[in-house]
């Protein structure tokens, strides 16, 4: 892997409905929580983070609303970076050193991302957040996320839910019935019209041997759980 170090290194997907916490906007104590269990683990783990921006805009609904759908994209990728800043703000006052790498340039805000960099970051014990996405329309966060863990030697990817603690046999928010699995293949997730993440998102896992965990982000301690590899939630797996 490139940069290979001691500690393991893995990739945190937050999607923009967990800085909201449900709402439009960043709900500062929800990210200072979540920053704070990041920032409980620095000394064993090494952590880039990718940011998404759902509760600001996402570019298909703009685009349904009769926006161009590449500027609509934009918008979206510029609202993940308002999230990549606020949840470094948190983590610098939890005492954890940060940097902000950007697929857009911004300079005075972030890097530019620069994958050999990002790792030496990491290496030196900073957590490295990604924001705007691939800055290409038409891609989503969690195809970015699958791509910058394997670019970065991530040794898996972990899916910070919100609302739901794990993968489960049908939407347990609308059926009763629905259980909740340990363990599935990608190939399953994408027959069984599983939602975990976009469906080139896990097409890249899989082809790339890339693992993933699905947890919720709720629970008390569940950021540090999953960072330090416990198994809690859902793995899946090529
Ligand atoms: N986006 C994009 N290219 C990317 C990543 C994101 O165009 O590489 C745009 C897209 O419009 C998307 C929005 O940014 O709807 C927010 O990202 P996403 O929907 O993936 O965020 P999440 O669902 O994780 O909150």
């Amino acid at each position: 892997a490139p940069g290979s170090s001691i500690r393991r290194r893995v990739l945190l997907k937050l999607s923009g409905e967990v800085f909201g916490g449900g709402a439009v906007g960043v709900d500062p104590a929800t990210v200072r929580g979540i920053a704070e269990q990041i920032a409980a683990v620095r000394d064993q783990v090494e952590v880039a983070v990718v940011v998404g921006g759902g509760n600001f805009f996402r570019g298909a609904e703009l685009s349904a609303a009769g926006m161009d759908r590449a500027r609509a994209d934009y918008i979206g990728m510029l609202g993940t970076v308002m999230n990549a800043l606020a949840l470094q703000d948190f983590l610098e006052q939890a005492g954890q050193p940060t940097r902000v790498q950007t697929a857009i340039g911004m300079a005075q805000v972030a890097e530019p991302y620069i994958p050999l960099r990002a790792i030496r970051h990491m290496e030196k014990g900073r957590v490295v957040i990604f924001g705007a996405g691939a800055g290409m329309p038409y891609f989503s966060t969690d195809t970015v996320c699958a791509q910058r863990a394997l670019e970065v030697g991530a040794e898996m990817v972990l899916m910070g839910k919100s609302g739901v603690d794990g993968v489960y046999t049908a939407d347990p928010r609308k059926d009763s019935t629905a259980q909740k699995l340990d363990h599935l293949t990608y190939t399953e997730a994408l027959h069984r019209d599983i939602r975990v993440m976009d469906q080139t998102a896990m097409t890249m896992c899989n082809d790339n041997g890339l693992n993933m965990r699905v947890f919720g982000m709720e629970a008390a301690g569940n950021v540090t759980q999953a960072l330090l590899g416990e198994t809690i939630g859902t793995l899946v797996t090529p």
